[in-house]
């Protein structure tokens, strides 16, 4: 048999408009009583049930995942990291960091305890996430798609440091080059000193002579994007692309930001994917179940084939196609499509076909 949708509903035995709380309280109840140390006699398929439990649980209790269960059936959720080895996506990674280049750091300060404290004030730039679709077929062969998303760049003028070339440092005028503030409170027990960091400078005791006129000071600039993207083959809905270094600019000469490329994948009519496997339904007329026949099979990929339907073939028959689902995003090693065959029963007859019926109700003795 297939393996169909699970119904995790029914694995937890709660109804589909049951509550966060009936959930919850049924997931505790069900894992304590399959606990697989409590079926020594069975350990085998308490185990499997106890792992099924976990599996309906982690989707029914995460709200955006169950919405994406109670609509396509099924949850496709795949973190796909830019840094994996083989991986499809490191080319456009490469060309990527030999367009924008690498982070130079300019050292602009004298003194080094200054130098330190300016490296504390580095921070990295943000993440930017975007969505793109894809159809079911272009989910399982893989797509280029190119994308335009505006983000901040390093300013090209300064290096990203905000000074004016050229301009340099020149002593904080509130801290006099100290990094710190002296603040003193009289009272009638005497003096109290206390010192903080001087917001001015922010403790490096320099401040920029002349902002960049390029950016502010900002050390950034926002700017448009295009790239094209390798979506590869065997993305699900919600896969994660992960573009390292195609985020913001970072702060102070920061490293980059990553960009997350989120993948929609447009459901398909015909067909529809669980883990790497894909289900399929076709209709034949009954005269072809009992005959046999040969019809012509859509494959996700939007090619065809032949399928042969054998005589005999029975209601509900499920015909397994070895290797045409869904290539697995990590092996590309591809799942199986699963045909489940419907047979059509006439609900009107002429006169002549039912004349050929009742003769054949005749000769095999079928009581009508
Ligand atoms: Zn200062
Ligand atoms: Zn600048």
């Amino acid at each position: 048999m297939p393996r169909q949708s699970k119904d995790y509903y029914a694995i937890l035995g709660v109804s589909r408009d049951a509550s966060q709380e009936d959930i919850k309280k049924a997931y505790k109840k069900l894992i304590k009583q399959w606990h697989p140390d409590l079926h020594p006699e069975n350990k085998k398929e308490a185990e499997e049930k106890f792992k099924e439990i976990q599996e309906a649980y982690e989707v029914l209790s995460d709200p955006q995942k169950k919405a994406v269960y109670d609509r396509f059936g099924y949850v496709g959720e795949t973190e796909f990291s830019q840094q994996g080895a083989g991986n499809p996506f490191e080319d456009v990674f490469k060309d990527f960091e030999s367009f924008f280049g690498r982070d130079v750091y300019d050292i602009f300060f004298g003194e080094r305890g200054t130098e330190e404290r300016q490296q504390s004030r580095r921070r990295a730039g943000e993440d930017i996430s975007i969505t793109v679709e894809v159809s079911f077929a272009e989910s399982l062969v893989g797509k280029q798609i190119p994308i335009e998303y505006e983000r901040y760049e390093k300013c090209e003028h300064c290096n990203g440091s905000g000074v004016e070339p050229g301009s340099g440092y020149q002593t904080c005028p509130r801290c006099h080059g100290t990094g710190v503030i002296r603040e003193e409170r009289r009272s009638i027990f005497g003096v109290f000193v206390s010192t903080r960091t001087c917001n001015n400078c922010g403790g490096s005791g320099k401040v920029v002579k002349e902002k960049c006129h390029s950016c502010g000071g900002a050390g950034r600039i926002k700017k448009k994007v295009r790239m094209t993207v390798n979506i590869p083959a065997g993305v699900s809905e919600g896969t994660k692309l992960r573009i390292e270094g195609a985020g913001n600019a970072g702060y102070n000469q920061g490293p980059y930001g990553d960009l997350y490329v989120i993948v929609h994948v447009k459901p398909d009519k015909k067909f529809r994917r669980q883990d790497d496997d894909i289900y399929a339904e076709i209709s034949i007329d009954y005269i072809q179940a009992i005959l046999g026949t040969t019809v012509k099979l859509d494959l996700p990929t939007g090619s065809t084939t032949m399928l042969r339907i054998p005589p005999g073939t029975q209601p509900g028959s499920v015909f397994r196609l070895k290797g045409e689902g869904a290539p697995s995003l990590r092996t590309q090693r591809r799942g199986d499509l699963y045909v489940t065959v419907n047979v059509k029963i006439p609900e009107n007859v002429s006169s002549e076909e039912t004349r050929l019926l009742k003769e054949l109700a005749r000769i095999r003795g079928t009581d009508l």
